[in-house]
């Protein structure tokens, strides 16, 4: 069987239209980002019927703008979080299992100066406690290195006052692309999952409890009545927008959230040659920020500050910016990074729980599930890492407040999402070697994918990736190079719009690849010649197709409208 015939189609079309013939669904899914598409995946494996309406694109909210990690959260240990890290370690184990290619074990290095916060000994505890409550299974064990060590290790680390640095692993990923495989395993099991499907209204029956939701097509105009036995309010930072569209009647859950806005900032790995993870006290607040390896480039996030405006606006300014550079010459002295190397930033919301007394990064990351007077179940807070747990969770409560037949019940299934892989883990090696899969993608695309790409692809798309090596092999245009001497290739445009539900070029730059970010011009370069092949695939015309581009070009804008601040 050709590893092609295993992958669903999943346009955004096909699923409107699937939406449009629905009649009712068991469960309304309301967000796509990671918890909203966690939920689908697991309510669809469990057998019930399920629609995930997204007002943009997956993942466009909070979860393609985090620091990207799956981690424990070592500082939640001196917020005494116990909880909440043991469940974080333990779910970072699972997700290692789920998704070898997108979440991989990163080395984080937490330098130790003289006067600083902790000493050595006390973190040197803490290390022991994080392996502790991951019962010792965390990615590799920590150790514990010399000033010396570190030196080596990290040769542009200030190393004046060092006394020394534990050595501990955690995880990275992509967020984005978790998100996407989750809602792909979705649909792999029925789910509809429409993207630029924005929830207006929600109808209540006769008895006041929420039975429907009417849903706009934010590119076609059309609009869609959907009957749900039960609606999940999934929407990260605009869950309190979302329970108003019930009217707000419900006065237990109206406030729910303290969004805190995130920025971080990419530059190229050689203006930061990091190594590792290195974990660094902000010397103006004492906040934990990280600089983080990412291939060619570094990143270093995030700012933790109240925000209060539009969760679609939000941006970095130029004052983040410059927080961010203060810390990152603090730590790498030598480097002199300023503002003209940052290529690209990001900046999102956490949907945290309403606190009141505690500072922006004290506010606790645990999740809650409220469920209205009216039926509505609202999720909020919580972390990228804990997303499979609380979508169990969710769904466990939608099991409850669902008017189903004992019957019914009964016919429901377990969902396995803490067994069964992601799409993209499907047959990945138990020995998790990244080389070994690239060979047989490299091998697949019968020579027209270099080892670079190969291995990148392998990273992005699993086992998935000998689907887009075949599709190169037999159509040299889709085997090109998106950008001269970068290893993205239009065949991943293709992919996208085909297999991904990708619609727009925004969808395309910031989420499917990631050039908006890591590009040196954030692919303004060539927004053209993708534009034009979405055009043929899409079936654009050419007012929509420079629509299109003009929208790439604003978002582009709107990341670097900080450099025109005072
Ligand atoms: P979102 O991803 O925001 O999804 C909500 C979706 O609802 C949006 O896509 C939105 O468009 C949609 N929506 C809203 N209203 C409607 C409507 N009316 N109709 C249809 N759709 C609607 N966690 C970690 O574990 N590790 C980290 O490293 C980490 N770093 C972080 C760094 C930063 C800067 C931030 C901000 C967060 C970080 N987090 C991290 C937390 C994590 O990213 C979030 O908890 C998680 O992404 C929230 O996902 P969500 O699905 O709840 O929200």
């Amino acid at each position: 069987m050709s590893v092609s015939s295993t992958v669903a189609s999943m346009t955004r079309e096909s699923m409107w239209k699937r939406l449009e013939a629905a009649d009712d669904v068991d469960v309304l899914v309301i967000g796509g980002g990671i918890v909203g598409a966690g939920v689908a995946r697991d309510a669809s494996r469990r057998g019930l019927s399920v629609a995930v309406v997204e007002m943009n694109d997956l993942a466009s909210g909070t979860s393609s703008r985090s620091s990207k990690l799956v981690h424990g959260g070592l500082r939640y240990l001196e917020q005494y979080e116990f909880g909440l890290v043991f469940e974080s370690v333990s779910e970072r184990r699972i997700l290692m299992d789920l998704a070898p290619h997108l979440v991989n074990p990163l080395g984080f290095l937490f330098p130790v100066y003289q006067g600083s916060r902790h000493n050595l000994l006390m973190i040197r505890a803490g290390m022991w406690l994080y392996d502790g409550l991951s019962l010792f299974r965390s990615p590799k064990r920590h150790r514990q290195l010399s000033s010396k060590d570190v030196e080596t290790e990290e040769p542009a680390l200030k190393s004046e006052g060092l006394k020394g640095a534990p050595l501990y692993y955690d995880c990275s990923t992509d967020d984005a692309r978790l998100t996407l495989e989750n809602a792909i395993d979705a649909s792999r099991h029925g789910a509809i999952v429409t993207t630029y499907a924005k929830v207006e209204s929600i109808m209540k029956g006769p008895s006041g409890r929420v039975r429907g939701a009417l849903v706009r097509d934010l590119v076609g105009g059309r609009t869609k009545e959907i009957r749900a036995r039960a609606i999940v309010n999934a929407t990260g930072p605009w869950t309190d927008a979302t329970i108003a569209l019930t009217n707000g009647a419900d006065a237990k859950a109206a406030h729910m959230l303290r969004p805190t806005k995130g920025v971080h900032i990419v530059v190229d790995h050689a203006r930061l040659p990091v190594n590792h993870a290195v974990v660094c006290y902000h010397p103006d607040d004492g906040r934990v920020l990280f600089a983080i390896p990412w291939g060619d480039r570094t990143y270093v996030g995030t700012t933790d500050t109240d925000y209060e405006g539009d969760p679609a606006d939000v941006a970095a300014t130029r004052d983040d910016v410059r927080y961010l550079l203060r810390a990152t010459s603090a730590y790498f002295p030598s480097q002199s990074v300023v503002e003209a190397d940052v290529i690209s930033t990001w900046a999102g919301l956490r949907p945290l729980i309403a606190e009141t007394g505690v500072s922006e990064s004290q506010v606790s990351r645990e999740h809650q599930i409220v469920v209205g007077h009216d039926g509505l179940v609202t999720i909020a807070g919580g972390k990228l890492t804990t997303y499979r747990r609380m979508a169990a969770e969710i769904v466990d409560t939608v099991v409850r407040v669902l008017e189903m037949s004992r019957e019914l019940k009964k016919e429901l299934v377990p969902s396995r999402t803490d067994k069964d892989p992601l799409p993209g883990g499907e047959g990945w090696p138990e020995d998790d070697d990244h080389a070994k899969v690239a060979a047989r993608v490299r091998e697949a695309s019968k020579g027209a994918f270099d080892e670079e790409t190969s291995l990148s692809l392998a990273g992005h798309y699993g086992m998935r990736a000998l689907v887009l090596a075949e599709r190169a092999a037999s159509d040299p245009s889709a085997a090109a190079r998106i950008v001269a001497g970068r290893p993205e290739r239009f065949v991943q445009v293709d992919f996208a719009v085909e297999e991904e539900l990708a619609a727009t070029l925004v969808d395309l730059f910031l989420r499917r690849t990631q050039l908006f970010l890591r590009d040196h011009d954030q692919g303004l370069g060539v927004v053209h010649a993708v534009a034009a092949r979405m055009a043929q695939r899409l079936g654009w015309d050419e007012a929509r197709t420079s629509a299109e581009i003009a929208a790439y070009e604003a978002e582009v804008a709107r990341s670097r409208r900080w450099q025109a601040e005072p």
